[in-house]
């Protein structure tokens, strides 16, 4: 693996190869990697959701405010660029302070989410 210090000069796809990450479970675009896993502890929309610090292959549909069990929060909702898919939403922004740590994060939801880790590494 690249040290921090080496060239930083590779694209996403690139960084991406042989680490844990998460893939979209319909079509297997690689949305994120297990490192940017913050949660697994939180809520979706229809069910077990993970909190992400980001997430690529996504694109954000339209900003709305949204009550949510913890408060208002506004949010957009997190689609699949491969195949359309709404993977969970965006927060933009939290109206309580204890909530602010969500913002700028993804809460993806982890049925649509498959984990792949299949690779193997001898160390
Ligand atoms: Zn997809």
């Amino acid at each position: 693996m690249a040290s921090p210090t080496s060239d930083t000069k590779q694209d996403v796809i690139t960084v991406y190869q042989g680490r844990p990450n998460f893939s979209c479970s319909q079509c297997a675009a690689v949305i994120t990697l297990q490192d940017e896993l913050i949660s697994k502890h939180f809520s979706g929309r229809e069910g077990r959701g993970y909190l992400i610090h980001s997430a690529v292959n996504v694109k954000l549909g339209k900003k709305e405010d949204r009550h949510l069990l913890t408060g208002v929060h506004t949010v957009a909702d997190v689609f699949c660029v491969g195949c359309n898919d709404r993977l969970g939403w965006f927060y933009h922004k939290a109206a309580d302070q204890s909530q602010k740590y969500k913002e700028g994060k993804y809460l993806l939801e982890r049925e649509k989410l498959i984990k792949d880790n299949s690779w193997t590494l001898d160390d």
